[in-house]
């Protein structure tokens, strides 16, 4: 099995799976980001082939067509999907592909592929949840209250996933994410050469 495996991270709007991703990327050298494809526009800080590639509707179900996503799904009343060559290359290459996509492309990931953490973020609380995309200030009223009714159901998912992390400090949830990678590069399946490697190093 390669060494390389996809993190996926899901979890609601505002659980701050961006804030999280960014400092989990900034601190380990083998974690890649997946910069996912989107209809939705871009928001005042955002660059087009650094968040997201930024696509109209019709180019997105361009790439669908032509088989180009891993995964895809209708979120928040736009489209999102994760281009598939990057993803299958840098997994090829050893790396930690990091997916932070929603509850739909995750199941289809569970579905399709075997070589795959699953970790959900949750908000300490509901309230803060709430706080945390007003104050984010990016959102119209309509799509607030949309993000944060979509909240309740997303959260019914949490049993298929394989780990969840609470988002208090964000110092502590990268903390947990950090620990749980340490333990699947330990997995066995991952070092299918263990025994040989233990005894060249000399001993009789
Ligand atoms: P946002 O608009 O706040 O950037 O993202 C909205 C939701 O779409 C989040 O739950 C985010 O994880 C999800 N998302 C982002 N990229 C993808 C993707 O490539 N596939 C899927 N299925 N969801 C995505």
């Amino acid at each position: 099995m390669s060494k390389g495996f996809l993190l996926v991270i899901s979890g609601p709007s505002g659980a701050g799976k961006g804030t999280v991703s960014n400092e989990l990327l900034a601190r380990n050298e083998d974690i890649v980001f997946s910069i996912s494809a989107t209809t939705r526009k871009p928001r005042p800080n955002e660059k087009s082939g650094v968040n997201y590639f930024f696509l109209d509707e019709e180019e997105f179900q361009k790439k669908v067509e032509e088989g180009g996503f891993l995964e895809h799904a209708f979120v928040h009343n736009n489209y999102y999907g994760t281009p598939k060559d990057f993803v299958i290359d840098e997994i090829e290459k050893g790396e930690i592909v990091l997916l932070e996509i929603d509850v739909q492309g995750a199941l289809q990931i569970k579905n399709n592929y075997k070589n795959v953490v699953f970790i959900f973020l949750l908000p300490p609380t509901m309230d803060e949840l709430k706080n945390r995309i007003v104050k984010r200030g990016t959102e119209t009223e309509e799509d607030i209250e949309r993000r944060f009714k979509n909240a309740f159901e997303e959260l019914d998912f949490v049993g298929k996933y394989d780990y969840f992390v609470v988002n208090d400090k964000v110092e502590d949830a990268v903390q947990d994410i950090e620990n749980i990678i340490k333990a699947e590069k330990l997995r066995v399946k991952r070092h299918s050469d263990i025994k040989n490697k233990i005894i060249s190093k000399g001993g009789k």
